[in-house]
């Protein structure tokens, strides 16, 4: 397989995760890759486990997946992600909440392709959004693209590729990375001699400003990662957060893509 459409940070959003899955569907693609949170802040958990599960070729566990079947995992929470995590604990039968359980954490489903949630080496903070988080993550990366989610704002970084006579990676200083901030449908081309950190953005709630919900095709036999951002109905996700009695931002911050 080389082809794969990359999805991330399906949070609950079913709307946003049909719509993509409509687009996917139209593309050509060999699997889909999920990065993780299918739940967390949306109002449809159980939905979004099923078509995820239905339809991925690769799950990874997020860190809201994990913090509904783990409650010392909510920890480092807000206070509506803490309320949204223990909503959807209360909703999901034990089939869904087993589905979760046996989430990967990391996973690889192409030779030169490694998946994580959020990062790759163990940090204070795993959020992966500058040249200084990433250059700290490459030491993790273990193969030549590493896809990972999280931030909900989609992001390539590009490092050189350096080895020692042994064949072992050096470290990457955080300027020599090239960071691309992907546009919609834009391909960037991959070199091949290069090492990347891909993130596809959110399907359910991107941070970027752009309120569409966002993935990517990992294209590896033309070597390009593109971003496709995708309307969707967010007037009827707001409704139903606030009809099951989410905290009202969780539905605001959706039309406004923050
Ligand atoms: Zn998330």
């Amino acid at each position: 397989m080389d082809r794969f459409a990359v999805i991330s940070d399906i949070h609950g959003n079913l709307h946003a995760l049909e719509a993509v899955f409509a687009r996917i569907g139209k593309l050509d693609v060999q699997g889909i890759i999920c990065l993780g949170d299918i739940v967390g802040y949306g109002p449809f958990p159980s939905r979004c486990i099923d078509l995820v599960i239905k339809h991925c070729t690769s799950v990874i566990q997020g860190n809201h997946d994990e913090a509904v079947i783990n409650e010392q995992c909510e920890a480092g929470f807000n206070g509506p992600a803490k309320e949204a995590v223990a909503w959807t604990r209360s909703v999901l039968g034990p089939l869904h909440l087993d589905a979760l359980s046996r989430l990967k954490t990391t996973d690889h489903p192409h030779a030169s392709v490694m998946c994580i949630h959020a990062c790759p080496v163990e940090m204070i903070t795993d959020y992966v959004h500058d040249a200084r988080m990433a250059a700290l993550a490459f030491d993790g990366v273990d193969r030549s693209i590493c896809l990972l989610g999280h931030t909900h704002v989609p992001m390539i970084f590009e490092a050189p590729r350096k080895t020692l006579e042994d064949g072992s990676i050096v470290s990457i200083e955080p300027h020599e990375l090239i960071s691309y901030v992907p546009r919609n449908e834009a391909s960037v081309s991959l070199d091949s001699q290069k090492r990347y950190i891909c993130n596809p953005g959110s399907v359910g709630q991107p941070r970027d400003a752009d309120p569409r919900a966002s993935f990517a095709i990992l294209d590896l036999a033309a070597n390009t990662f593109t971003v496709h951002r995708e309307e969707y109905d967010i007037a009827a996700v707001q409704l139903a957060t606030q009809n099951v009695g989410l905290p009202t931002i969780l539905a605001e911050r959706l039309a406004v893509g923050a």
